[in-house]
């Protein structure tokens, strides 16, 4: 579970009203211009002001209270910024603070403080404050580094504009969906790139084209594979209409933090069909919704665990919509074999020892599948079974009586490339046992073939692979505790 953080996000509007700062150093004056920047009205308090804060309080910008920290200092304050460089002092600034309810904040003591000041990020009148939540300040100067980088000036330009046009945009788009459609085009539009290059004047023009565009009223759907978890692993086409979408019809499979990435003020409906439930009269409802919600002019994506196209039942809901004229699109995603290998150090063909790969279910619409054993049972090919922690004895009996080798490795992946992914390995002949002892849940994936075996050699991510052969176990646990 990703921690819950401790501090609310907010933006003061300081302009015109009265902040105190006690303490007189250097960096008190740091905060007293970030404060004037902010338009704030400025008391410092402190015995003495170095040179740059006498001269403010000389030109009238800021206000000082001489003297040591009284507590009718905090008359009329909204805010406080204890900035002495003595924790006794910044201690009894917070408490008159707490006691008055004024929001405080002390430097480099997150501790004292009932309000912490963000690294920040500033384009224009954009902003990005990044928190650690006093975790790690360092991280958060680290983070805005980064994005200081990444961020260019056009950015800030860009929201310049769009503040400029903002009366304009409310006028002509009344309505909310079409104003965001707008935005849209206009972002994925020249706008940007022509404020890079200097050229307002044409960015300018490019957002007054993007507002007499008149946008079609379909609403279509985005069949779009959200892959094994770890957003990571989503393609950046599926982000991007994960963005723009205005509703999001969602399996259970689908991690939070994927969902985390997609556009905020959507509509998130999960679909997830349960292990015992009624799965027809699920997908029935999903179909349902899917054409309700196209046909009322959204935007609908379809967010299906790893690719929608394998045992993701995407092509009977493509299906439906062809049969009722909604446009779709299908964006693909890395389906839990080729994800679950990658983090278990399986490669799934190998020039030596697989030359080809069957993705299979261990489960069909009543009970277990039925396979071609003959075929399955032949050497130098990688099995793997979606859906199949349940039913292993039977399945390893028939591949064995068909002639797969008893020794034949196989490897269970749990919770594939999330943090808490476990693998066990071992050899056909002991699957169900090792799954058993090990309790494996759901969702898990079973390798079986040669290549199975190099989840203990080229093992790379999370834990080590839990595996029959004592000396591993040992090491297996001495790596966890
Ligand atoms: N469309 C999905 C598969 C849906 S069927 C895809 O392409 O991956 C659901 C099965 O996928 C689960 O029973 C399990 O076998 C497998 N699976 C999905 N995510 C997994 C994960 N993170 N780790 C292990 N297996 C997973």
């Amino acid at each position: 579970m990703p921690d819950a953080p401790a501090l609310f996000p907010l933006f003061l509007d300081l302009r015109g009203r009265r902040v105190l700062v006690v303490g007189g150093g250097g960096v008190a004056a740091r905060k007293i211009r970030a404060l004037l920047d902010a338009g704030a009205s400025v008391t410092v308090g402190a015995p003495v002001l170095e040179l740059v804060l006498a001269a403010q309080v000389r030109e009238g910008r800021i206000t000082h209270l001489r003297g040591e920290f009284d507590e009718t200092w905090l008359d009329d304050v909204w805010l406080v910024i204890a900035a002495t460089d003595d924790r006794e002092a910044n201690s009894a600034v917070a408490a008159a603070a707490q006691a008055r309810r004024i929001w405080a904040n002390v430097v480099d003591d997150a501790e004292l403080a009932s309000a912490q000041l963000p690294a920040r990020v500033q384009r224009g009148p954009l902003q990005i404050a990044i928190s650690s939540g006093g975790s790690s300040p360092m991280l958060a100067r680290h983070l805005r580094e980064k994005l200081e980088t990444e961020l260019d000036d056009s950015l800030g330009a860009l929201a310049r504009l769009f503040a400029d046009a903002r009366t304009r945009i409310r006028a002509q788009l009344p309505d909310l969906t079409a104003r965001r459609r707008f935005f849209q085009r206009v972002l994925s539009g020249p706008a940007q790139a022509l404020l890079r290059r200097g050229d307002t004047d044409a960015a300018q023009q490019a957002i007054d084209d993007a507002l007499i565009t008149t946008t079609p009223t379909h609403g279509s759907v985005a069949l779009v594979g959200a892959g094994p978890g770890d957003p990571g692993l989503l393609t950046l086409r599926a982000l991007r209409v994960l963005n723009e979408a205005d509703v999001i019809l969602h399996d259970r499979l689908v991690s939070r933090e994927v969902l985390n990435l997609a556009r905020r003020d959507a509509e998130f409906i999960e679909v997830g069909k349960r292990v015992g439930g009624d799965h027809d009269a699920t997908q029935a409802r999903i179909h349902d919704l899917l054409i309700e919600h196209a046909r009322a002019g959204k935007r609908v994506v379809r967010l299906k665990g790893g690719d929608p196209f394998v045992f993701g039942r995407g092509g009977e809901e493509l299906e439906v919509l062809r049969a009722h004229g909604i446009g779709f699109e299908v964006v693909p995603g890395i389906t839990a074999a080729v994800a679950c290998a990658a983090h278990a150090g399986i490669p799934l063909t190998h020039r030596e020892h697989a030359q080809s790969l069957r993705l299979l279910t261990a489960q069909a619409r009543d009970g277990d599948a039925e396979h071609d054993w003959t075929a399955l049972a032949q050497p130098q090919q990688t099995l793997v079974f979606y859906m199949g922690v349940v039913g292993l004895e039977r399945l390893r009996d028939k591949l064995i009586a068909h002639g797969r080798a008893a020794s034949t490795p196989f490897a269970i992946i749990e919770n594939g490339s999330r943090p808490e992914q476990r693998v066990i390995a071992g050899s056909l002949d002991e699957l169900p046992e090792l799954a058993r002892i090990h309790a494996v849940q759901a969702p898990a994936l079973l390798v079986i073939g040669e290549v199975a075996a190099f989840a203990t050699e080229l093992h790379w991510f999370g834990a080590p692979p839990i595996t029959s052969d004592v000396r591993c176990l040992q090491r297996a646990l001495a790596h966890a505790a």
